[in-house]
């Protein structure tokens, strides 16, 4: 049954923004639940599903570095903190509706979740488990798009999918411009000569040194995460 879908395994981003919904701050249930819901109908398939989800609904350490003396280094660090909330949050919402989840966190928390071992999240996924990647890839200075893009790498999986609150890549900012048009496919290349604000640089080439597509696309839409696993056309293509 799964020889139709287009992917095997897939590294699905959430951002923090993402889980905020129309709420300013933190998460949104209902918003978990959906993305849940929609995990479990293609792991049904047999797609193998690895997360890695953002903090900044809660702490972004760029923004608020320098504050009351913050470095930057400990405000990244507690930015990654908050992308452990989020995991831990999806993970109880996956397993309330039977997904087995497991979390792994880049830093030792071993109280809370799994250390990241890449071995052992590969098995997981093998077994038909969710993987949660938190707490980024562990170092300040970086974002979860870049783990989102390293993950995938290390794990094997074909395609980073990347759930925002837009429709995909646009040609022009469409907050500014109305006429600015929707972009079905692109090269890396395109993302990085043109300085579209996908991901950051690290992240976008980090994507095309490994030749890993990336999806960006509306998690708004019902059932838009369901066809962006399944590799259906949705959003913006780049790479591939
Ligand atoms: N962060 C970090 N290293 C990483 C990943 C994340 O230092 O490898 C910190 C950084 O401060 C970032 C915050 O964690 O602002 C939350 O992650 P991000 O901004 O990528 O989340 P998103 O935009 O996806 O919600």
């Amino acid at each position: 049954k799964i020889s139709s879908s287009r992917w095997r395994r897939v590294l699905l981003k959430v951002s923090g923004e993402a889980l905020a919904g129309d709420q300013s701050q933190n998460i949104d249930p209902k918003i978990a639940m959906a993305i849940a819901r929609e995990v479990a109908s293609v792991t049904r398939l047999g797609i193998e599903v690895a997360l890695v989800v953002g903090g900044g609904n809660i702490f972004r350490g760029s923004s608020r570095a320098g504050c009351s003396g913050l470095d930057r280094s400990s405000a990244d660090y507690i930015g990654m903190l908050a992308t452990v909330m989020n995991a831990i949050f999806l993970q109880a919402t996956m397993e309330s509706i039977g997904i087995p989840t497991r979390v792994q966190t880049a830093f030792r928390m071993s109280e809370v979740a799994e250390p990241y071992i890449r071995r052992k999240a590969i098995r997981h996924l093998e077994k038909g488990r969710v993987v949660i990647f938190a707490a980024g890839i562990g170092n300040p200075f970086f974002t979860t798009d870049t783990a989102a893009a390293l993950r995938c790498a290390e794990i094997n999986a074909e395609v980073v999918l990347k759930a925002t609150n837009v429709d995909g890549v646009y040609d022009d900012d469409p907050k500014r411009n109305p006429h600015a048009r929707l972009l079905d496919t692109l090269t890396h290349q395109d993302v990085i000569s043109k300085d579209l604000s996908v991901m950051d640089m690290t992240a976008i080439t980090l994507c095309q040194e490994n030749n890993i597509p990336v999806v960006v696309f509306n998690l708004n839409k019902p059932g838009n995460i369901e066809k962006a696993i399944k590799g259906e056309r949705v959003g913006t293509l780049i790479g591939a």
